[in-house]
């Protein structure tokens, strides 16, 4: 008991998470209470590292692209010819810098418990469709074929422009990370009390390893095999907190080179309550 106070009262005076009470194996409540702690202190230590590091990463991944209109502005201003390719170039760091605090946005509001949602009857079967039709322009430039099973009719509670982002971001990320010439398959069903939705690619896959890792904010697998337009690592994040503040939970299922499926399940809402929430 001794110990898990000075563990305790070490954590707490000098702030060091890294403390462990360590009692090693035994039998006893003692042994359990000193294990559990340490599972805990190991969980607190990993959340405040993230914590620290948001800041930093976000800085980080602003300050490129404002390097980058910085740059181009000045070749402009030096050689007139080149405006039209610095409006260009600038343009499109500007979109990415857009999406990249609209993502900033939406988790640091989600941590603060401040992300509002405006929830209304919406039709997912509907919703994904269009996002699959607006994913076709991408990849069509990749040779990549969207297939959509979605019936319309299929019921949440939700914010649309949450709902819409969300998808779009697993829609963007198959044709990202897919075969070239390889298919995207969108999928919404009814199982029991959930909608389930399946995005599907035949493209790089996901090493075990990084599949859990995926999830953190500003972590990708491999940067050298991510596409230069847009993406540092904030897009599964931010579908992750959008799906569970909708009430429901998102996962991956993936193999190296064997393509990857994105499932995600929501509370469906039955047609009965729609009716009611719409009189
Ligand atoms: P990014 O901006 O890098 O796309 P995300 O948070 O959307 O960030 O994804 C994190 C990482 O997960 C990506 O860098 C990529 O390595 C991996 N990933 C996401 N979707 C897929 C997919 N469909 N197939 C393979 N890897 C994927």
């Amino acid at each position: 008991m001794r110990r898990v106070t000075r563990a305790a009262e070490q954590i707490s005076d000098g702030q060091d998470l890294s403390r462990r009470i360590d009692l090693g194996p035994g039998r006893d409540e003692i042994y359990t209470l000193a294990a559990t702690f340490d599972r805990m202190f190991a969980r607190l230590e990993a959340s405040f590292q993230a914590e620290k590091q948001f800041t930093p990463d976000a800085s980080h991944e602003l300050r490129t692209p404002v390097a980058v209109i910085l740059a181009q502005c000045e070749e402009a201003q030096a050689d007139p010819s080149q405006r039209d390719h610095a409006l260009q170039v600038i343009q499109s760091q500007a979109r990415d810098m857009s999406a990249l605090i609209g993502q900033l946005l939406t988790l640091v509001r989600a941590d603060q418990g401040r992300l509002n949602l405006e929830k209304e009857p919406i039709d997912l079967g509907e919703l994904t469709q269009m996002v699959a039709a607006q994913t076709e322009e991408l990849a069509a430039a990749k040779g990549i074929r969207v297939e959509c099973r979605a019936d319309a009719g299929l019921w949440v509670q939700g914010d649309e422009t949450m709902l819409v982002r969300m998808l779009l971001n697993l829609t963007e990320n198959a044709v990202k990370y897919g075969r070239e010439g390889g298919f995207v398959r969108i999928t919404l069903s009814r199982q029991g009390d959930c909608l389930e939705g399946r995005v599907e690619d035949d493209g790089i896959g996901i090493a075990p390893q990084q599949q859990e890792r995926i999830w953190e904010r500003f972590y990708q697998a491999d940067p050298s095999r991510s596409p230069s337009q847009g993406g540092v690592g904030l897009g599964l994040p931010m579908v992750r907190t959008i799906v569970q503040a909708h009430g429901g939970r998102v996962w991956a299922e993936s193999r190296p080179g064997g393509g990857s499926v994105f499932l995600f399940r929501l509370p469906a809402l039955e047609p009965v309550s729609q009716k009611l929430s719409e009189k």
